[in-house]
């Protein structure tokens, strides 16, 4: 007989439906679905004559395959599942019933990561109806304990034993902690979040227990010494022309789909994107000024008026990817991904905003969303990002953590 499985899941996750049919950028384009064996051949002999047919034409075993990750269905000419209907709804679905989803499809965009056994479940911000619930609702954050049972989770990934320090949990405590600080202003909460992440990397590289440190942390930002540096003018100056360069005409963005184009691979973040080119284009000299004062006149007062959309953003994160965990080991790796991916939101959202004399929350939730879903299927453009910072003097930890500074 099944047991159960203890665990925790956020208000957004109990409330979150897929809105199907309804859904302004469905889940079912731009990426290939990964199949497992069985469903691979269920599809394939499937007694549906058009499952099978299109499963017939489109599913490619994977090179080196294995069982779970065995083969991948493959996009139509406008990059779009072949399983897509007219009507936007799925033909697998709507023919064989929800039971015959690829585990992917009947997942997305729910994850569950398990930490010392007990499971935490977790919505993608790719999705924008799962954005609209973790951003625009000030109890999306509240957390309820469950039991699953054992034979109906999907566990995404386990993390237990020797794959998580101890530190792991005080370290996210105090992550969580620094996220929910009201006195102090979003961007010096991320400085923080980012000394942080520094400090706990620092200790791991020199041998030494990470406990101590953070006990001095928050013992230090408790009696208010722990203050925000104010950079040298030369040095902001270098900051903003290397994230300026991110920006300028979406090179990087262009280099990180050199298969596809951005229309293609994601239509609804490439439409954000060119109306950013215009604005950059007519912008010229002048792009760090607009940037500001984007920044300034809209997104600043945006964030003010409603203040859970920058908190439940920093706090999802730090859930959602169970910070300070990184696959590769580098804690600050971690939190650099994070601002980085911050930063990329609010130059979007500031020079948007401006140029659209307004930002509300269909904006913020467009460019959040199609942002998360680009930056997730394009692993390699925060490598390509840190080089081209490099380039221009971010070549310490330190510069990092302070990049939510930056043009602020
Ligand atoms: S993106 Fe979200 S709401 Fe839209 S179809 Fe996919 S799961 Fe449903």
């Amino acid at each position: 007989m099944s047991g159960t499985v203890a665990g925790v899941e956020p208000r957004y996750f109990s409330e979150f439906r897929c809105i199907g049919a309804e859904c302004e950028n469905t889940c079912c384009g731009g990426w290939g679905i990964v199949l497992d064996q069985a469903t691979f051949g269920r599809l394939r002999g499937s007694p549906d004559p058009t499952i099978a047919a299109t499963a017939g034409h489109y599913l490619v075993p994977l090179p080196g395959g294995t069982p779970k990750r065995f083969g991948v269905i493959g996009l139509d000419q406008t990059l779009t599942c072949p399983f897509l209907a007219a009507d936007r709804l799925c033909r697998i679905q709507r023919r064989l019933g929800e039971t015959a989803l690829p585990a992917v499809c009947d997942n997305f965009p729910r994850n569950c990561k398990v930490v010392d056994g007990v499971a935490r479940r977790s919505l993608s911000l790719s999705c924008p109806e799962a954005a609209r619930r973790i951003l625009l609702d000030p109890s999306a954050m509240m957390f309820s304990e469950r039991l699953y049972p054992e034979d109906g989770l999907r566990v995404d990934e386990e993390l237990s034993g020797s794959g998580l320090p101890e530190h792991h949990l005080p370290m996210q405590q105090l992550a969580f902690e620094i996220a929910l600080t009201q006195e102090r202003p979003l961007e010096e909460r991320l400085l923080l979040l980012g000394r942080l992440a520094e400090l706990s990397q620092g200790c791991v590289d020199r041998g030494e227990a990470v406990g101590p440190m953070l006990d001095a942390f928050r013992q230090a930002m408790d009696d208010g010494r722990l203050g925000i540096r104010e950079p040298a003018p030369a040095e902001v100056a270098r900051q903003q022309a290397g994230l300026l360069q991110l920006l300028v005409h979406g090179e990087l963005l262009e280099q990180a789909t050199p298969d596809a184009s951005i229309e293609a691979l994601n239509p609804y973040f490439a439409a954000y994107h060119h109306e950013l080119r215009d604005e950059l284009e007519s912008a010229g000299a002048d792009l760090a000024g607009r940037l500001q004062d984007g920044y300034r006149r809209y997104f600043l007062p945006y964030l003010e008026e409603n203040a859970q959309v920058g908190v439940n953003l920093v706090l999802h994160w730090i859930y959602h990817e169970q910070f300070p965990h990184q696959r590769d080991g580098n804690l600050f790796e971690a939190c650099a991904r994070f601002l980085f991916r911050y930063f990329y939101l609010r130059a979007y959202l500031s020079l948007l905003a401006r140029r659209r004399g307004g930002i509300d929350d269909a904006l913020v939730i467009g460019v959040a969303h199609s942002l998360s879903r680009f930056l997730e299927h394009n692993e390699q453009l925060f490598p390509q990002a840190a080089a081209v910072l490099e380039g221009h003097g971010f070549s310490s930890r330190r510069q990092y953590a302070e990049l939510p500074m930056a043009l602020a």
